[in-house]
């Protein structure tokens, strides 16, 4: 068996982390750009997504998981 993690910086704090590409909360901009966000974002936005009646993000149990290929 073989295992890929995905190693990128976060789209908001730029700090690297490791992700399961498949599970990895992101977002596609307009451009074709992928961004890629860490636990620690989501969860700091998540109250304000939830000031503008926006559902919070969950963020999968393995999107810190490698991936097994
Ligand atoms: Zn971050």
């Amino acid at each position: 068996m073989a295992y890929v993690s995905l190693i990128a910086a976060c789209g908001q704090c730029g700090r690297p982390f490791a992700s399961n590409p498949a599970y990895v909360p992101s977002l596609r901009l307009a451009d074709g750009r992928q961004l890629i966000f860490c636990r620690a974002c989501v969860e700091a936005a998540n109250p304000e997504r939830e000031r503008r009646s926006l559902p919070p993000i969950v963020v999968h149990p393995f999107a810190s998981e490698p991936q097994e290929i």
